[in-house]
């Protein structure tokens, strides 16, 4: 366990095997995750719910995609991850954090505590 700060985190990824395993990566270290599966999922949460930090994919289905919920919420923390590289995302803020797949255990850990800084 960290010694870090618990942060309720809203994990938003359409691919099942890396939502389950950021989850518990995120578990594993003590934050509260709520995990979906596209951005129409997360935004519906988000009108009920609070998050400290909003984890969103880009490339989901459904109406609202990762750059949309993103953009939504930029009043939140925000760490976005995608297999492309950042430079084709240039809508994202200078406070986002983004966090290019495939990502490991220490590349996630280290992205949500600069966010949580
Ligand atoms: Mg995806």
């Amino acid at each position: 366990m960290s010694s870090e700060r618990p942060l309720v985190v809203l994990l938003v990824e359409d691919d099942s095997a890396i939502r389950e395993l950021s989850t518990m990566i995120l578990e594993d270290a003590g934050h509260e995750v709520h995990a979906v599966r596209d951005g129409d999922a997360a935004d519906a949460w988000l009108q009920q719910n609070e998050a400290d930090l909003l984890f969103t994919d880009i490339r989901m289905p459904g109406r609202i995609t990762g750059e949309e919920l993103a953009r939504r919420h930029a009043h939140m923390r925000v760490l976005v991850t995608s297999g492309e590289v950042k430079e084709q995302h240039p809508w994202l803020d200078e406070r986002m954090v983004y966090l290019p797949k495939p990502y490991d255990r220490k590349a996630l850990l280290a992205a949500v505590r600069q966010l949580a800084a």
